[in-house]
């Protein structure tokens, strides 16, 4: 089921969506100030952004630029009383996917949140959001990590020391460097904490990936080792 989020202050209007998209299949959420909106929309529930320009604290202009800015992927279409060309040339410019001006008819909306969402179904996932060696499938977004089409969970420092070694695979990476990017600068150089980690990846990872240079620290393999 599709969830849609409805960023709307004037209550009125807010319930009309909500009861019609309810009859139609959709859950919903409602936002009613700019600043609650963002936080819902970075919810990666949230399948479709139904997004007032004139909104209380940050206003619609501002979420759709702070979210677009944050990497949100998901189709927003603005809603608007102002009917004026240039509202819609900048929406679109902007990073949103579809206009709609108030007064608007249901069934106009519907079928354009339907065209979005069918859209989004047969977009892949662009390249930069998504780092894949071998059999590894990192999601930069949603923090995901699928392993031969298995989900594993890793917590956030184990998701940063894969990251980088992915990112910096086939070269030998120091334990001060691995220390340096993914713990930053506060940590005791003589620690162990690099080579604790490594440890849990490989584990969790349970493949030969992550391979030991003598001497010099750790090398993510280009391509699998049978064996
Ligand atoms: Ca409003």
């Amino acid at each position: 089921m599709n969830r849609i989020l409805i960023a709307e202050d004037e209550p009125r209007i807010a319930s009309f969506l909500e009861k019609g998209l309810r009859a139609n299949g959709f859950t919903t959420s409602v936002a009613t100030d700019g600043d609650q909106v963002i936080v819902m929309a970075l919810d990666e529930n949230v399948d479709l952004l139904l997004l007032d320009l004139g909104l209380p604290g940050k206003d619609g202009w501002t979420v759709l630029e702070e979210l677009r800015g944050q990497g949100a992927m998901l189709p927003i279409i603005i809603l608007t009383a102002r009917d004026d060309i240039n509202d819609k040339v900048a929406g679109l410019e902007g990073g949103a996917d579809d206009y709609v001006t108030k007064p608007f008819r249901f069934e106009e909306l519907l079928a354009r949140i339907r065209l979005r969402l069918r859209n989004r179904q047969r977009e892949p996932l662009p390249e930069e959001l998504e780092l894949r060696v071998n059999e590894i499938v990192l999601n930069l977004r949603t923090r995901r990590v699928v392993v031969q089409n298995k989900e594993v969970e890793l917590s956030a420092r184990e998701f940063t020391l894969l990251e980088t070694l992915m990112r910096h695979r086939g070269q030998v990476m120091s334990r001060e460097q691995l220390l340096d990017l993914v713990w930053g600068y506060d940590y005791d150089p003589g620690s162990n904490i690099v080579d604790v980690y490594v440890g849990y990846l490989r584990k969790k990872l349970d493949n030969n990936l992550i391979e030991t240079v003598r001497g010099m620290g750790y090398r993510f393999r280009e391509s699998l080792v049978k064996g």
